[in-house]
């Protein structure tokens, strides 16, 4: 996708503040971190929005969760807690179209979500 912000960070055409990356995916810091640590998690594939998955996607999801855990516990927030989040759509706020998961830490958390 040549016009996907992230799709371009994959490509190295904007370069991310990068925390982690391997062949299926790649983690970066927020540029407007809501949290002490605010990390995306992103797939290297182009995928919209979590109404896109398919089957072969199930473990790179799994993939990235268990990314967000390593970088949290690198982070040194695995004892202490960590928040992983992924919007879809309008309503829940999605506002860049390649899914990514948050990983929110460093300040007590509130629930529910706003
Ligand atoms: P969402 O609202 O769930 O789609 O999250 C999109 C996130 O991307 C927001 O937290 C933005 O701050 C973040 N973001 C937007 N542009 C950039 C960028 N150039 N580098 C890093 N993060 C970004
Ligand atoms: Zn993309």
């Amino acid at each position: 996708m040549t016009d996907c912000l992230f799709c371009k960070m994959v490509s190295g055409e904007i370069p991310p503040d990068k925390v982690y990356e391997d062949d299926q995916v790649l983690a970066f810091r927020d540029i407007n971190p809501q949290a002490p640590l605010h990390v995306l998690v992103i797939p290297k594939e182009h995928i919209a929005t979590l109404n896109d998955l398919d089957d072969t996607h199930l473990p790179l999801l799994g993939r990235m969760v268990q990314t967000a855990a390593i970088i949290a516990a690198q982070e040194g927030f695995d004892e202490r807690g960590y928040r992983t989040v992924i919007n879809c759509n309008a309503e829940a706020g999605q506002s860049v179209f390649h899914i990514h998961l948050h990983l929110l830490a460093g300040r007590a958390m509130h629930w529910p979500p706003g």
